[in-house]
């Protein structure tokens, strides 16, 4: 693609023609702040925060507004400065001040825009309103959704439509009003969501989030192992347990995303229920056993039902869990060990 030279704030850079002054910006490790923008959506115009001023005159906004040889982009002009701020003042003038118990704090886009455009205490009382107090809505399992605290990006509707196309949530509602909502106001619970967790993931800030708030010490590189699709996984641990999935964005299957299971499934691994032995069934009860034991025991049955039976009255029953050659090995010992083709796979999630 053609390259062009552009100007930012007197910074000569290069840029991929057709790409948004934002993006060049962000390319080029400078910082336009914004509220409704996310690199894995599309450009939205919503938030009116990255309003910057190209050639001198025009002002626009750099999530839409493409590069062009020649241009002189400047993000601090005072007219900019001016607009930006105002519109951050709208957003907060009714946002709820719990940042110390707030979900988001401290990875919140909108306190770090807040600060960046310089609003003070003076401002605050100029501007604040009662916070909308809107009721929360903690139906799903693995996370909340409290309205009072969204700013209305879009980015979660354009999480749901443009990457899980679930379409499970939109805007409803006008003006003052306006708020996220699934089809006719039921609880998310209830709506078509397949609870992914992708929107609360991309959510700028504490309007959506998970339940387990606990944040983790360390993380651990890994895979999802619930089905043969091996997205790749952050672990986050704290201690020895586990108290968060994030999809990993480096991995080439998943870029990042993660379905229910590979998000929330985690209960188990440190749940005290957790079978972490061999079970043999004695005297009808389920007894804890070596593996030697169990697998001579399995092995002695099997010989039993071949002789009585033939090789036909068994079969081998893999799992999408496990890789394609685990699955290979399994269905070539049915055939050559057993001497059974009673063979399958429960590839079908
Ligand atoms: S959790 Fe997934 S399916 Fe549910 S609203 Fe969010 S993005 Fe859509
Ligand atoms: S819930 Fe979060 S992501 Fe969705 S519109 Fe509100 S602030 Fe934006
Ligand atoms: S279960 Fe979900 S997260 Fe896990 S590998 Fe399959 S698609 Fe990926």
């Amino acid at each position: 693609m053609k390259e062009v030279t552009i100007t930012i704030d007197g910074l000569l850079i290069k840029a991929q023609e057709g790409m948004t002054v934002l993006r060049a910006a962000q390319a080029n490790g400078l910082y336009i702040p914004n509220l409704c923008d996310h690199p894995d959506l599309d450009p939205a115009g919503f938030c009116r925060v990255c309003v910057v001023k190209i050639d001198d005159w025009k002002i626009v906004i750099a999530c839409k507004q493409q590069v062009k040889e020649g241009m002189v982009i400047n993000t601090e002009d005072p007219e900019v400065q001016q607009i930006r701020k105002s519109s951050v003042e709208l957003l907060i003038a009714n946002h709820p001040m719990t940042c110390l118990t707030c979900e988001a704090d401290a990875n919140c886009e909108l306190q770090r825009v807040a600060h960046y455009v310089g609003i003070t205490a003076d401002d605050m009382k100029r501007y604040r309103r009662t916070a909308r107090n809107l009721p929360m809505d903690t139906s799903n399992p693995f996370f909340d959704m409290d309205h009072s605290k969204c700013i209305l990006c879009g980015i979660c509707v354009r999480t749901c439509d443009e990457l899980q196309n679930i379409n499970a949530i939109d805007y409803a509602q006008r003006g003052v009003n306006t708020l996220i909502s699934t089809c006719g106001n039921k609880p998310i619970a209830d709506s078509r969501c397949e609870s992914c967790g992708e929107c609360v993931v991309r959510c700028p800030v504490g309007a959506l989030s998970f339940k387990n708030s606990l944040r983790p010490t360390r993380h651990v590189r890994s895979v999802c192992t619930y089905c043969g699709v091996g997205c790749g996984i952050h672990l986050g641990v704290r201690g020895t347990s586990i108290v968060g999935v994030e999809g990993d964005r480096e991995n080439p299957v998943n870029k990042g995303s993660l379905c229910v299971k590979g998000r929330f499934g985690y209960g188990f691994i440190n749940h005290p229920d957790r079978i972490t032995t061999p079970m043999i069934r004695k005297d009808g009860m389920l007894v804890e056993a070596g593996w030697d034991e169990a697998l001579e025991l399995v092995a002695s049955r099997f010989n039993e039902l071949i002789a009585k039976y033939g090789a036909d009255t068994l079969g081998g029953f893999s799992s999408s869990r496990c890789t394609n050659e685990e699955n290979y090995l399994l269905a070539k010992w049915v055939r050559t060990a057993i001497g059974s083709n009673n063979v399958d796979n429960c590839a079908r999630v």
